[in-house]
C-alpha cells in the first residue's frame, strides 16, 4: 500500500496520533516525495537520534520540498554527524550541574523544573537534550516523591516547570495526579507546562485536560514552542484558542535556526499568527550548543541585526525576548536590549 498523510477528517484519539509518529525515514520519504538518493544519510543520522514527526505536523509540510521549514526541523540530516566544533557539547546548558534530585533542575530562584518525561511527539534535530541521560533522569520512573519532598521544603519555590521531554505526552491521569501533590504544597502559586505538543498534536488540548487545569487553584501557564508561522495553522490555532478561552496563559518560546526562521518577516507572522491565536511571544533562543546542531546556528553578530529590525517591525509586545542559557548562571542571558 503506498503511504498517504491521513487526512485531518480521519484522525484519532491523540493517544493513538501518538503511537502512529512516523519513524520510519524511508516511510516519511514516500509520503512526502523526496528524492531517495538522500536517504542513506538521514539513516545514518536518524540511528544517532531517531527520527520521530507526527502526522498532524506532517501535513503542514509542502510535498516534494526538501527545504521545507517545518521538514528540515525534524528531518534527520548528514550534518549531524559531520565533525562537530569542540565548543558543541553534550550537556551545553550545565543541566548536569543544576541536577538536584533524579529528574528535578534547580537552576534559577524561585522556580524548578521537573523533567517528567523522556519522550516527545517529535524529535527536533536541534533539540539541546537530545543527549541527556533521561534513562537515570526522569522523576516519572523513579517517583515523584523526592522531587516533591525537595519542594515542599523550600519555600523560596513558587512556581513548578512540568517538562521533559513533553509533559503532555503523559495521561491526564498521571498529570492530574502529579497536579493534586503539587497543589498540595502551600507555598506554590504557579504551574508551568513547556510543551510542543499543542503544535505538532494540537488534539491533546482536550476538554478534559482543560478543564482539569481550570480547576486547579494553581495558575496554570503554558508555553508552546512553535519556530516558523507555517506552524500555526486553522487547526493548531482553534486549539488554542480553546486553551485560552478556558482560562491558561499562553506563551510561546522558538529557537532562532539557520535557514528555518533567520528572516525578519519570517518572525515578525510568526509573532502575528501566535497573537491571533491568543499566544504571546516569549523567548526567542539562541540556539543551546549542543553536539550534532551545529549547522543550524547562527553568528551572534548576525542574530542581533535579525533583532533589532525584528524589533522596528512589532509592538513591544510581540516583540520575543531574545535570549541565551548560559551554565552556572542565574537566569537566561537577555540580549539585543534597548537596541535602538
Ligand atoms: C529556562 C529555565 C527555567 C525558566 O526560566 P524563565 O526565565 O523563568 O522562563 C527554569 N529552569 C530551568 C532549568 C530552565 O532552563
Ligand atoms: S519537543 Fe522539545 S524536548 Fe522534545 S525534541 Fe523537540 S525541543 Fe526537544
Amino acid at each position: 500500500m503506498i503511504p498517504r498523510i491521513r487526512a485531518k477528517e480521519e484522525t484519532p484519539h491523540w493517544q493513538q496520533q501518538l503511537t502512529e509518529a512516523i519513524t520510519n525515514p524511508k516511510e516519511l520519504f514516500e509520503l512526502l516525495g523526496l528524492d531517495p538518493s538522500n536517504l542513506p544519510a538521514v539513516l545514518r543520522a536518524g540511528a544517532e537520534f531517531k527520527l520521530k514527526v507526527t502526522q498532524s505536523y506532517l501535513r503542514r509540510m509542502e510535498a516534494g520540498n526538501p527545504a521545507d521549514p517545518l521538514l528540515m526541523q525534524i528531518l534527520p540530516s548528514g550534518l549531524e554527524t559531520a565533525g562537530q566544533p569542540p565548543e558543541y557539547a553534550l550537556d551545553p546548558v550545565g543541566d548536569q550541574d543544576a541536577t538536584r534530585l533524579p529528574g528535578l533542575i534547580h537552576k534559577y530562584h524561585g522556580r524548578v523544573l521537573l523533567v517528567t518525561t523522556a519522550a516527545c511527539a517529535v524529535h527536533c534535530r536541534y533539540c539541546f537534550r537530545r543527549h541527556f541521560p533521561y534513562a537515570d533522569s526522569t522523576a516519572s520512573r523513579q517517583g515523584w516523591e523526592r522531587p516533591l519532598e525537595y519542594i515542599a521544603q523550600d519555600k523560596s519555590i513558587n512556581e513548578v516547570i512540568l517538562s521533559g521531554g513533553d509533559p503532555l505526552v503523559l495521561t491526564d491521569d498521571k498529570l492530574s495526579k502529579l497536579i493534586n501533590d503539587l497543589e498540595d504544597i502551600p507555598h506554590l502559586s504557579r504551574i508551568r507546562i513547556h510543551s510542543r505538543l499543542p503544535v505538532v498534536l494540537p488534539d491533546r488540548l482536550t476538554p478534559a485536560l482543560l478543564a482539569r487545569l481550570n480547576r486547579s487553584r494553581l495558575q496554570t501557564v503554558l508555553v508552546i514552542h512553535a519556530n516558523h508561522p507555517n506552524e500555526i495553522d486553522a487547526e493548531v490555532t482553534e486549539q488554542l484558542m480553546q486553551a485560552r478561552a478556558s482560562g491558561l496563559t499562553l506563551l510561546n518560546q522558538s529557537v532562532l535556526l539557520r535557514d528555518i526562521n533567520d528572516a525578519v518577516s519570517t518572525l515578525a507572522l510568526l509573532s502575528e499568527k501566535l497573537f491571533a491565536a491568543g499566544v504571546l511571544p516569549y523567548y526567542l533562543h539562541l540556539l543551546d550548543q549542543v553536539q550534532g546542531a551545529a549547522h543550524f546556528d547562527i553568528e551572534r553578530q548576525e542574530a542581533l541585526r535579525i533583532y533589532r529590525e525584528l524589533s522596528h517591525c512589532l509592538p513591544g509586545y510581540l516583540l520575543p525576548r531574545l535570549a541565551q542559557e548560559e551554565a552556572g548562571k542565574k537566569s537566561k542571558t537577555l540580549l539585543g536590549a534597548g537596541c535602538g
